[in-house]
């Protein structure tokens, strides 16, 4: 099969390694194996990885839990030239944390979450067999994509938690505290804050639910998740601002739980998708589907 693969076709950065020969000869190795442009490439990658396995190699930076984790699912793709960086193409593998090649990193120290950890994990030469693949050859992003979904809506629905718990106290601090011989609480400035957060956190928690709800449908949704991850984060951390604006300066203190929330709600901006890369997606979302009724109403449109 190799001389086959090797006739033709797109280069692969794979390097293949023959059981028998690892144990009879040396390594027999093919960097470059070459696809012919019709041979179905889901049939041969298993082939592959049936015959050969498959080694990865590369780095994956801020991988949630990897300090604790036994098991872990690697997204991979066999690279046809050096700026064939896109998802496509790449497939799924569950890797053990003991595999040989297999490496994770120290900890990472980062300004919240502190009960949530991130490491780095360097794969060199990792070796995979074909009971390693999860779902099909070549459609790892979309099975990626699918619980990206979910977890970009589970981060709304955290945010909306977590803005509820740091307003509670917000609020219980506000009708504690007397400056001036009043509540703050009664302060028109103070309200404003209390006000517009819980505003926001019924809108949100409004957009989450009904998002949620039509996940469950099986509605098309994708770009309303990246609205609630969006609009959910970005409260979220306007609401912790607000909350450790009215504790005032026992508010940045370590013994105030609103100066931990405010660090660890940060992050719900970055994870799953930066609030931009949501922002591309709903965008992206509006004008296709702009551009798709219109082509249906006007066919000359195009
Ligand atoms: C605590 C923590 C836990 C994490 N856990 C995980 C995890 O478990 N698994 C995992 O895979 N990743 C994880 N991540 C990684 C996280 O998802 C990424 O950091 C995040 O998606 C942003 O990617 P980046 O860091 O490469 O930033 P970059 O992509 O380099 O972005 C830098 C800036 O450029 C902007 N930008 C980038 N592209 C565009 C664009 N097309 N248009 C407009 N603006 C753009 C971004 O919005 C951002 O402001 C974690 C990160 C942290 C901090």
């Amino acid at each position: 099969m190799l001389s086959d693969l090797s006739r033709t076709g797109f280069y692969k950065k794979i390097e293949v390694k023959s059981r028998l020969a690892q144990e009879r000869r040396a390594l027999l190795r093919a960097r470059e194996v070459a696809i012919k442009t019709r041979m179905n490439t889901e049939n041969t990658i298993r082939d592959l990885l049936a015959s050969f396995g498959i080694r990865l190699s590369g780095v994956k930076t801020y991988v949630g839990n990897a300090p604790e984790a036994d098991v872990f699912i690697v997204l991979a793709k066999v690279v046809r030239q050096a700026q064939d960086t896109g998802p496509q193409g790449a497939t799924a593998f569950i890797v053990d944390r003991g595999a040989a090649g297999f490496n994770v990193g120290p900890s990472d120290p980062k300004l919240g979450l502190d009960g949530a950890h991130i490491a780095s994990i360097t794969l060199n030469e990792c070796r995979v067999s074909s009971e390693a693949v999860v779902g099909e050859i070549g459609k790892g992003f979309s099975l990626a994509f699918r619980s990206l979904d979910k977890a970009r809506l589970h981060v709304a629905a955290v945010c909306v938690g977590a803005s509820e718990r740091v307003l509670d106290e917000a609020l219980a601090y506000a009708c504690e505290r007397k400056q001036f011989g009043s509540r703050i609480a009664d302060f028109g400035m103070i309200q404003s804050m209390l006000a517009d957060s819980r505003t926001e956190i019924l809108a949100a928690r409004a957009l989450v639910v009904d998002v949620a709800r039509r996940m469950d449908e099986g509605q098309r949704v994708s770009a309303d998740v990246a609205s609630a991850k969006l609009f959910a984060s970005e409260m979220g951390s306007r609401i912790a601002d607000r909350a450790l604006q009215i504790h005032g300066g026992v508010g940045y203190l370590k013994k105030k739980s609103v100066e931990r929330f405010f660090r660890d709600l940060r992050v719900f901006r970055i994870i799953d998708g930066t609030s931009q890369i949501q922002q591309v997606i709903i965008a992206r979302d509006m004008v296709r589907s702009y551009l798709r009724s219109r082509e249906a109403t006007e066919p000359d449109s195009k």
